[in-house]
């Protein structure tokens, strides 16, 4: 994928991150979960922000079943954008295509605060609901949804390619 030189990481100052939400968002960002990369992998899609310096990489394997067994997740720029993919990488484990591209809707859904809000509509969700913070910064929600945006992306080419 395409690696553009040179871009000048013009990242905003990072949100105050406060309460239980703020420190599970800098858990994450200090110690991001399922780094190591996958030597194989069958979904594998990047995503970059020019605009504030964003990176993120997914990769998944599949097993025989099609459910998700194996994640790696990791990503550069801003605290959000890295405990937004360090969070997802939390959420994708066992799961089919079809899960995984609902849970994220969901997840897209809360992050513009389009949900009802009732149980169902946060279920699985797990440490994303703590980038709901993130909402108060309508520019940085971009940053909170890339690893959304790679995965989608990611799955769209993996069924292109199968179908
Ligand atoms: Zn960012």
């Amino acid at each position: 994928m395409s690696q553009p030189p040179g871009v000048p990481p013009d990242v905003p100052p990072d949100i105050p991150l406060e309460g239980l939400y703020g420190d599970l968002i800098m858990d994450h960002y200090r110690r991001p979960h399922n780094r190591v990369p996958l030597d194989v992998a069958d979904i594998e899609a990047e995503e970059f922000n020019p605009f504030c310096g964003d990176r993120t990489i997914l990769q998944l394997k599949l097993d025989g079943q099609g459910k998700v067994s194996g994640v790696s997740a990791r990503s550069e720029g801003c605290s959000i954008i890295q405990a937004a993919t360090s969070m997802l990488s939390d959420v994708l484990q066992g799961k089919s295509l079809c899960e995984v591209t609902e849970l994220g809707e969901r997840f897209r859904d809360s992050m513009y605060d389009r949900a009802p809000g009732n149980v169902d509509d946060t279920e699985g969700l797990g440490d994303l609901l703590a980038l709901q913070v993130v909402r108060r910064y309508p520019v940085r929600i971009k940053c909170a949804l890339l690893p959304l945006t790679a995965l989608e992306e990611g799955i769209k080419a993996y069924r292109a390619k199968a179908h």
